[in-house]
């Protein structure tokens, strides 16, 4: 009997890669379009990224796969001379000092230099040094952050930080799901600054994502097992031990990993406690609203990979990134591409407002040659606090031979929803 993975994005196309290779009979049960938030769309002579955009360089899972399906020289790393985001404060752009690990600043200069916050809040920060090791445990962003650097570190940091990753508040976050290495230095340490100055400092790029888009990645992996792999272009219906419903036939399988997401997950399974407490699982939605302009059109040249607005600044656009200037190679030189993020799901109906947000903020006030608006419904999932215990209660009490994957679980980005879905696979292979 084969193992069928339910779920056509990076989490399940790694697992049925890794299964593939462990040359176990595979069935892949994803509707299209494969990849999930991992799609590009070509625009005239322009690349643009539909969902994900870049992975961080220093987890090195997707870009090991990308090497084992042949698509080394395709990894690209992103544009580290002019690596800079800025951060919004009462309309000005202010660059995220240098030297930051997130909230913890771990270079002084940068810092003491910096607009962004206050006199107060950088002698406060720089005092946290003195602590010593508590053993508070997890709280929420918010209560962690306020507790080590003040309540503008929150504000100005924290707030626009966790936004853009994980789509939440620092207020609804959970410290130990999104700072696990934080909670540790306080616990060792007590103060997060000495324990990130200790920090190996990350070299190379910080980015890197693929010359032909991310898409590249699924349809790789599609072309590359299709010869091996059974697959389904229907989306699952339901799940039990042994055997999973699509387009209302059960399909018999000897394990079964469920890598379509905890809303997904928790339908599949329900009627189970695993489905019930699956459903516990808050997501999130964001909007991208993607623009292309004409580089003779701007009369202020973006500087940096993009900025950050803090919820206080009470703007529609929660995140830009200047696309062109992260990845050159995403449009000819007289070319500009944006993405604006928007908490929340929204229709083309938002344009005129995110275009006239963005003017405010850039000062660029020009008519893009292209506009495109990607939705991504309950796309992002809190880690809210106690989400590990939550997460070891439904995988405790998962149906035999059943099995989850994916961004719910044990970290949100590309790389870590490769290696714990080949984890599963493995796992699957050897149990
Ligand atoms: C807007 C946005 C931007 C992001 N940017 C980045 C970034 O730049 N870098 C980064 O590292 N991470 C980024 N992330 C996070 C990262 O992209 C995701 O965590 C990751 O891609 C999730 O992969 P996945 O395969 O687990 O889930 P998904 O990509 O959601 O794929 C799940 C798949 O399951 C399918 N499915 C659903 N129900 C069923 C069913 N019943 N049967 C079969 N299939 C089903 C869906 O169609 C989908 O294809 C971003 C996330 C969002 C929302």
């Amino acid at each position: 009997m084969p193992v069928a993975v339910i779920g056509g994005g990076i989490t399940g196309l790694s697992a049925a890669w890794e299964l593939v290779k462990q040359k176990r009979d595979v069935v892949l049960i994803a509707p299209s379009p494969f990849g999930g938030l991992l799609r590009s769309e070509r625009i005239d002579d322009c690349l643009v990224e539909c969902g994900a955009d870049s992975w961080l360089a220093a987890k090195p899972w997707l870009r090991n796969l990308a090497v084992e399906l042949g698509l080394r020289r395709d990894v690209i790393p992103c544009n580290e001379a002019i690596r800079q985001t800025f951060i919004l404060r009462a309309g000005v752009l202010h660059p995220f000092p240098r030297g930051m690990r997130m909230v913890a600043p771990t270079e002084w200069k940068p810092l003491l230099e910096s607009a962004l916050l206050s006199p107060a809040t950088k002698l406060r920060m720089l005092l946290e040094a003195d602590r010593g090791p508590s053993s508070a445990g997890d709280r929420s962003v918010a209560e962690f952050v306020r507790d080590h650097f003040g309540k503008e570190a929150v504000e100005y940091l924290a707030e626009p930080i966790f936004a853009g990753v994980y789509g939440g508040t620092p207020e609804t976050l959970g410290a130990a799901g999104v700072l696990p290495g934080f909670l540790e230095h306080e616990r060792v340490r007590g103060s997060v600054l000495r324990g990130a100055m200790r920090e190996p400092k990350p070299v190379g790029p910080l980015f890197e994502s693929m010359r032909g888009g991310l898409g590249q990645i699924p349809c790789e992996i599609a072309d590359q097992i299709s010869g091996s792999a059974r697959i389904i272009r229907s989306p699952a219906e339901a799940v039990q031990p042994g055997r999973v419903r699509v387009a209302g036939e059960w399909l018999p399988a000897e394990k079964i990993l469920i890598a379509s997401g905890a809303p997904s997950s928790s339908k599949l399974l329900a009627g189970t406690v695993a489905g019930e407490l699956l459903a516990q699982i808050r997501h999130s939605s964001a909007t991208i609203f993607a623009f292309g302009f004409h580089q003779n059109q701007l009369t202020n040249q973006p500087r940096g990979f993009g900025f950050l607005v803090p919820r206080r600044e009470r703007r529609t656009i929660m995140a830009a990134t200047w696309v062109t200037n992260k990845f050159p190679h995403r449009a000819p030189p007289d070319k500009v591409i944006v993405r604006c993020f928007v908490a929340g799901d929204h229709t083309e109906a938002l344009l005129v407002d995110v275009l006239d947000d963005f003017a405010r903020i850039t000062g660029i006030d020009a008519a893009p040659f292209f506009t495109r608006v990607y939705r991504w419904p309950d796309s992002m999932p809190q880690y809210g606090v106690g989400h590990s215990a939550l997460i070891e209660q439904i995988e405790a009490a998962m149906p035999t031979d059943v099995h989850l994957a994916g961004a719910f679980l044990r970290g949100v980005g590309m790389p870590d929803c490769v290696k714990d879905g080949m984890n599963r696979a493995q796992a699957i292979g050897l149990l």
